[in-house]
């Protein structure tokens, strides 16, 4: 069986694209290796007066069309492989989204399940702190990620700003409202993920009225994808978290799933629902599948057994190459990651453009453009898949680094 971390999956995307494209090998050197890749070591005091040191990360792969931007995961498995597959992707999906961005991402390998929030706070700071002379709003500026929020990004604006000696608000993105962030910002990558589902949904020919999905992960994708496709008629029937999933077949509210998450820690053993693994999550009986957890779920073993027809990824890498062959010739519509989940990263480029103009959208505006790029993006790649004859991740792939590769070219290296 093949093993795959997510930076050969990475790597073996970029082969692909590179081999379609018929790009210089030079080229494909320069891409398959991050531009800067910072370690630290994040020391801080412990609650209870120990020593926690904890390695960070923060990868920064190419940025020929304007700074790097990508999100900080905070995750006991963070490896800086891992976090250099996610920077890669960052970039081809700026690429795709046409936002004048570089890839980049972050993490912090610890267990924010086990940390109190003042922990998590000195955490951050530090971290901050330590990689500050690499990060700001025309270099590099992160955004949330798995297990970072809100209140990770305002601290990370405090720190950058105390550091500075003036507020910079443009130096994060994902941070509250009130002190910058944008009107839908929460919600952006899964307001994108369903518009990209609807004209999915054209292609493969089905009504979302009724339509019956699954997500895997309901963390702030997940939960607001399972709301939004809800809110858009369709039937909820599986969700999942890291504890496992829940299923029924007539349909959960999801505000109501995650109450149940806020009170007792996970969405297992909701009253009505039976237990299931997420495993069986991804082989629901269902119309359309999002992932939006880790990477590296649809593996070729549950690929076969995949029965959406459409499959939504949420999540950053969530089918291996080998699954995404079993899926292609399946017919199923699989919409690729560093297309369906560029809404977050879209909204965050809105958020930077309304600090730096230092303006305030309303949410209408913000998902009237959200709207207007990302379906204009899946037509891009659907046109391409077309032309190419191949499957909207290698469409994707190719509309990404290709952008990226011409871009290099254009600029050439100095000195
Ligand atoms: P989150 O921390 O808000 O939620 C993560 C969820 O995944 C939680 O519900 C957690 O319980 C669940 N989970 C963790 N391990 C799991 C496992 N092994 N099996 C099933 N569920 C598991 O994180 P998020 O921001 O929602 O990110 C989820 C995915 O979406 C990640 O792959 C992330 O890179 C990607 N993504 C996030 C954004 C964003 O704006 N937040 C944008 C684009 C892509």
């Amino acid at each position: 069986m093949t093993h795959h971390t997510a930076l050969s999956v990475a790597q073996e995307q970029l082969k692909l694209a590179v081999e379609k494209l018929d790009l210089d090998k030079g080229i494909h050197a320069i891409l398959r290796k991050p531009k800067r890749s910072l370690m630290v070591s994040v020391t801080i005091k412990m609650d209870d007066g120990n020593i926690g040191v904890f390695d960070g990360i923060r990868v920064q792969h190419w940025d020929v069309k304007g700074p790097f931007k990508g999100g900080i995961r905070y995750h006991p498995d963070v490896t800086i492989d891992d976090v250099t597959a996610l920077a890669m992707w960052m970039t081809w999906k700026c690429a795709i989204a046409d936002l004048p961005y570089g890839g980049a991402k972050g993490g912090i390998c610890c267990n924010p399940k086990e940390m109190s929030k003042n922990e998590l706070e000195r955490l951050t700071r530090r971290y901050v702190s330590l990689i500050f002379n690499y990060l700001g709003p025309h270099r590099d500026i992160p955004a949330p990620d798995v297990y970072t929020n809100e209140q990770t990004m305002a601290w990370i604006m405090d720190t950058y700003s105390q550091l500075k000696g003036y507020s910079v608000p443009e130096s994060v993105t994902g941070k509250p409202v009130e002190i910058g962030g944008s009107e839908g910002r929460m919600c952006a990558t899964s307001v994108g993920l369903a518009y990209c589902i609807r004209e999915a949904a054209k292609i493969v020919k089905i009504n979302l009225k009724n339509t019956t999905v699954a997500v895997q992960g309901y963390g702030n994708v997940g939960y607001n994808a399972a709301s939004v496709m809800h809110n858009l008629g369709c039937k909820v029937v599986a969700v999942s978290d890291s504890s496992g999933g829940i299923y029924c077949p007539k349909g959960i509210t999801p505000d109501a799933v995650y109450a149940h998450k806020k009170k007792t820690g996970s969405v297992i053993n909701m009253k009505n629902c039976t237990n299931m693994t997420n495993e069986e999550l991804l082989q629901t009986k269902c119309d359309v599948l999002i992932p939006a957890a880790l990477q590296n779920q649809i593996t070729k073993d549950v690929a076969d057994k995949v029965k959406a027809k459409i499959v939504a990824e949420g999540a950053n890498g969530p089918t291996t190459p080998e699954a995404d062959r079993i899926l292609d010739e399946k017919g199923t519509c699989l919409i690729p990651d560093i297309l369906a989940n560029s809404g977050g990263v879209t909204v965050s480029y809105f958020e930077w453009v309304q600090n730096l103009t230092r303006e305030h959208w309303t949410l209408k505006e913000v998902n009237g453009k959200l709207e207007k790029k990302i379906t204009k993006s899946f037509y891009d790649v659907q046109k391409l898949a077309k032309e190419e004859e191949s499957d909207m991740r290698t469409a994707a792939l190719m509309l990404g680094v290709g952008r990226i590769a011409s871009a290099i070219a254009t600029l050439g290296l100095w000195p």
